[in-house]
């Protein structure tokens, strides 16, 4: 059986397919699952500028990513955009939940990987001091013409060099799975940060499914990581932090989650889930009354409708996604390898 040092915790990973379909049609990729903490990775990585192109070309009609601009909609016109946000979907729900009591105050936080500009505007207008940085310059242009100056275009490495232990909250939102390697990237996040601040990190979470489940986020190369806990709690060991996770538990409540059931025969099960974390009626009815637990009526229609389809509602802390917060060992974590 074919194993490599696993790039987070170095336990053997074990090649589980070395030609699993990829997200452009032609192109195959290797699947390798950590024996020690788990996560799932493709091997070799490079960066596909091309195949991001493309999806922002047409991201009005990709499953999955028509969202982030109905997104960007909502929060030019909502009242309190990060209510909204989170009301919407899970990730925001974790990132206002992650800020904690810090919420009461005006913190500095930095959102890297802005994007289209919406979560960084949202959490401005909490009163919040807010910077947005991303590497891809059109989207910097196109923030700050829809969601004013807080955006920079900016590569991690260079801007913190220029911004050491400078903010109270760094937030990376579904980030870390694209990248060729998150190490160096987690240590730059946290050198960021002042002393008693936190790195929160969102990410598709594979220990929401059991061990036969091979890949099931964006195929390679949008995505290179399925992250478990147990990696990045590993990956926090590594950068000298520590590391907690939001427990979804309240959430499930009002905004239940359902899978299809996976078959247990099919161990190199893949697709692409992020269609299922799509705002559902539930949420839009929420946001139109303003809370989220006014949802509930439709919520019971919904959940007898999604058991005569045979999905599964998922219970407990975990949703697909997890959110991490990171936060330095009391020496400081050390920003380098
Ligand atoms: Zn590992």
């Amino acid at each position: 059986m074919t194993s490599i040092p696993c790039p987070i915790c170095a336990a053997p990973a074990v090649l589980r397919d070395p030609s699993h379909p990829g997200y452009l049609e032609s192109e195959r990729h290797a699947i390798y699952s950590c024996s020690g903490c788990l996560t799932a990775f493709t091997e070799p990585r490079a960066d596909r500028p091309e195949v991001y192109d493309r999806i922002y070309a047409l991201a009005d009609e990709i499953p999955g990513y028509h969202r982030y601009h109905q997104y960007a909609r909502l929060v030019e016109r909502a009242n309190d955009p990060l209510a909204a946000l989170s009301a919407s979907e899970d990730v925001y729900w974790a990132i206002e939940q992650s800020l904690g009591d810090s919420m009461r105050d005006d913190r500095r936080i930095l959102e890297i990987g802005s994007g289209l500009g919406y979560m960084t505007c949202a959490l401005a207008r909490r009163g919040h001091s807010v910077t947005g940085i991303d590497i891809s310059a059109a989207a910097v242009a196109a923030a700050r013409a829809r969601f004013g100056d807080h955006f920079e275009r900016a590569d991690l490495a260079e801007y913190a060099e220029r911004h050491a232990a400078t903010y109270d909250v760094v937030i990376a939102c579904e980030l870390i799975e694209h990248l060729i390697d998150p190490v160096p990237f987690v240590q730059r996040a946290l050198s960021l940060l002042r002393p008693g601040g936190r790195l929160v990190l969102t990410t598709p979470n594979r220990s929401l499914y059991d061990g036969s489940v091979l890949w099931e986020t964006e195929l390679p190369p949008v995505h290179f990581w399925w992250f478990s806990e147990a990696g990045i709690a590993a990956l926090a060991a590594r950068c000298r932090a520590t590391v907690r996770f939001i427990d979804f538990t309240p959430y499930q409540r009002v905004q239940p989650l359902y899978l299809p059931p996976l078959p247990s025969d099919a161990p190199t099960r893949s697709s692409n889930l992020t269609a299922a974390l799509a705002p559902t009626e539930g949420a839009r009815a929420a946001r139109q009354r303003g809370r989220l637990g006014t949802a509930i009526p439709w919520i019971r229609t919904n959940r007898l409708v999604q058991r005569l389809r045979g999905k599964r509602r998922v219970a407990g802390p975990r949703r697909t996604v997890m959110c991490a917060i990171l936060e330095p060992f009391a020496g400081g974590a050390d920003g380098r390898r």
